[in-house]
């Protein structure tokens, strides 16, 4: 990326920075808690994308939802993991973003998240966009000025 000013940096389009979703790992809302933790422990991944059979977001499953949803008063009930579903335990409190949306955008968003669901207008998942992207980005700019 050649250097940019602030305003054509902020303006720029996320599109071409984002992860693919075929990239990404993810679950599906159906799949149980056992497999959600196998792949986020796994991947390494703090939280991973939640996505229904035809690929539209539902939202994110982490470790520590999962671990919060399996404790019981004195122990961690495991065996609750083959039984419940990424669904009953998944938090939908969390902004998506277009994939016509600006850095400055993105970097709004950001600021509380460490990725974001890129999804269309139907709500169908195209990938994330990551702090780690928008930092290098910024970094490159930074220097290259
Ligand atoms: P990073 O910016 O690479 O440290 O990633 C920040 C967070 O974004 C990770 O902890 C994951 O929750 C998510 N993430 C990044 N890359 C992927 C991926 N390929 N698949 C699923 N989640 C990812």
């Amino acid at each position: 990326m050649i250097s940019l000013s602030s305003n054509e940096f902020l303006e720029t389009n996320i599109k071409e920075f984002i992860i693919p979703s075929e990239k990404v790992a993810h679950v599906q809302k159906g799949n149980s808690l056992e497999h959600a933790l196998l792949l986020l422990t796994k991947s390494g991944y703090s939280s991973i994308p939640v996505l229904d059979s035809a690929f539209r977001f539902q939202g994110l499953i982490s470790s520590s939802l999962i671990t919060d949803a399996v404790l019981g008063l004195e122990r961690f009930e495991f065996e609750k993991l083959e039984s419940m579903k990424v669904e009953e335990v998944m938090t939908t409190e969390f902004p998506t973003i277009s994939v016509q949306a600006t850095f400055k955008k993105a970097i709004e968003l950001l600021i509380d998240h460490p990725f974001l669901c890129v999804v269309s207008a139907d709500d169908y998942f195209e990938g994330i966009m990551t702090r780690r992207v928008i930092l290098k980005q910024l970094q490159r700019n930074i220097y290259n000025s």
